[in-house]
């Protein structure tokens, strides 16, 4: 049945096989795995991409716990217009030179030329201080720390769904405080949020660091950011946190009297996570077969599948499945039932490995008799995932099941992270940096060397500096580039 069921799949006997091998083509692999899990599909015009249900629940699991979070550090959801006027981002020299090249304009309204084009944001810095200015007038207005979730677009040339796309869904915290003390503990305490969120949730053991000038968002004084490994060992950038200092609040006119009546300009910081996220989740644990989701964000945790070959043993099987079913929704389990008839087992097992649920239940009639089920976890692969003599008694069912939630979180963890801390290089010299970053592989160094020093790695190498990494190892305060005294380890790699 099994067999029979791959081949199903697969489509008919012989035809290609629905996912290509990730080992294979790992592009490839994450477009069929996006495609075949039916998490999203192309919009009409290039870039845009449309989130199906599968995804756009993963969405919401991200959501859901992000939002928490930040109000579980004092922020207050609101929402600005996705028009903004274009002089508004032409206040900040850097921000509008940074995003000029992205920006889709509106021109025409009402079938009328507009007397002043219409930005679609692409973040909304701008618009928010030009509402900050009316809002904060003393210091006891502050600090001031507001989230949106919104979409945002950018013109972006090299799309790929959920990862880089024209449009895209984010929150972005917006906050102003009165003291650049107080701005920067704040994008640190922010950056520390998503790195929380991406470790124990998405099970994505980020690094988190420091970005370069050069890497850092237009208008900004200084971002931080978490980067991720993905299966092919490039990076991504899955949420960044910017302190802006006091640049939008001078273009914007950001002011509140301190307590000696003196007019002060506020400091602000941003931080932002998207629909990215979805893709790093993909790119950090799915295997050959498809997606592998860490449970706490699985749309469906488990799955139960009855296994009923005759009639006369469907009653049985059933009940038992609806006394399972009633027992895990009620201790909060998201859990789906698969009792369709016109699908075989194997079928199924193969469905809902590819779509990356954590643990999959079959009850049969012999389990039945035997008041037990098998459990089969989806990141142990074959026999050795198989769990038999699960009890069907309820209570025991269900903390067999947490248990087993819990362990398949911190199994998929540790294996991302075992995989991230095999693929970093340390290097003493540029020679062996560009070794490492040809083998795939993030190359971690000393780093003194300047902007331009920078650029010529990328040009060269195609790796760009991903972060100045927070937890600094022991290194010899040698550049490997410039040979000058460094301070500071960075890492190296190419990414998304
Ligand atoms: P930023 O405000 O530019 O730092 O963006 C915040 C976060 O959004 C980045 O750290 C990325 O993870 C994500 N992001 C940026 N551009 C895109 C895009 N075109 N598609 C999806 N996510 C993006």
């Amino acid at each position: 049945q099994q067999q029979k069921g791959k081949q199903q799949q697969g489509g008919k006997k012989g035809e290609a096989k629905a996912i290509t091998p990730k080992s294979e083509d790992f592009s490839r692999w994450y477009l069929d795995v996006v495609r075949e899990c039916q998490l999203a599909d192309y919009g009409p015009v290039r870039g845009t991409m449309v989130i199906r249900p599968y995804g756009y629940a993963l969405w919401e699991g991200v959501q859901s716990h992000l939002d928490r979070a930040f109000k579980d550090t004092g922020h207050q959801n609101a929402y600005f217009p996705q028009l903004i006027p274009l002089s508004f981002l032409q206040k900040e020299a850097d921000h509008v030179e940074g995003f000029a090249p992205e920006l889709a304009l509106v021109t025409q309204g009402g079938g009328k030329e507009l007397e002043e084009p219409l930005v679609v944001r692409p973040t909304s810095e701008t618009i928010v201080n030009h509402m900050f200015a009316q809002w904060v007038q003393s210091y006891r207005d502050l600090p001031l720390l507001i989230n949106q979730w919104a979409n945002v677009h950018r013109w972006e040339m090299r799309t790929r769904p959920f990862v880089r796309t024209l449009e895209f869904l984010w929150q972005e915290g917006h906050t102003a405080h009165a003291t650049p003390e107080e701005a920067e503990e704040e994008t640190i305490r922010m950056l520390r949020v998503y790195e929380d969120f991406a470790i124990n949730v998405a099970a994505m053991p980020v690094v988190a660091g420091r970005k370069s000038c050069i890497e850092s968002f237009a208008g900004a004084n200084c971002t931080y950011t978490i980067e991720a490994m993905m299966g092919d060992r490039r990076a991504l950038q899955a949420g960044t946190s910017h302190n802006l200092g006091d640049n939008f609040a001078r273009a914007f006119g950001t002011r509140y009297l301190d307590e000696a009546g003196q007019l002060q300009y506020v400091h602000q910081s941003s931080w932002g996570v998207s629909t990215r996220m979805v893709g790093g989740i993909i790119m950090t644990h799915g295997d050959d077969a498809g997606l592998r989701l860490p449970p706490r964000l699985a749309p469906i945790q488990v799955v139960v599948i009855p296994i009923v070959k005759k009639d006369a043993d469907s009653e049985a099987v059933l009940g038992a499945v609806r006394r399972l079913e009633g027992a895990l929704k009620a201790a909060g389990v998201r859990m789906q039932v698969d009792a369709s008839t016109d699908k075989t087992p194997g079928w199924k097992f193969n469905q809902y490995e590819m779509k990356g649920v954590p643990v999959r239940v079959e009850v049969g009639p012999r389990d039945v008799e035997q008041g037990t089920c098998v459990a089969a976890r989806r990141d142990v692969p074959g026999k050795e995932g198989k769990q038999f003599g699960v009890p069907l008694e309820p209570a025991a069912f269900v903390a067999h099941i947490q248990g087993l939630l819990d362990e398949i979180q911190g199994s998929l963890l540790a294996q991302a992270r075992a995989f991230r801390d095999d693929n970093i290089v340390d290097v003493s010299s540029y020679d062996e940096l560009k070794e490492a970053v040809a083998a795939g592989k993030w190359a971690r160094g000393p780093w003194a060397g300047s902007d331009d020093d920078e650029r010529q790695v990328k040009e060269d190498t195609s790796a760009t500096l991903r972060c100045f990494p927070f937890d600094q190892p022991q290194h010899s305060g040698v550049c490997f580039f410039t040979g000058k005294p460094a301070t500071e380890v960075a890492i190296f790699s190419k990414a998304y």
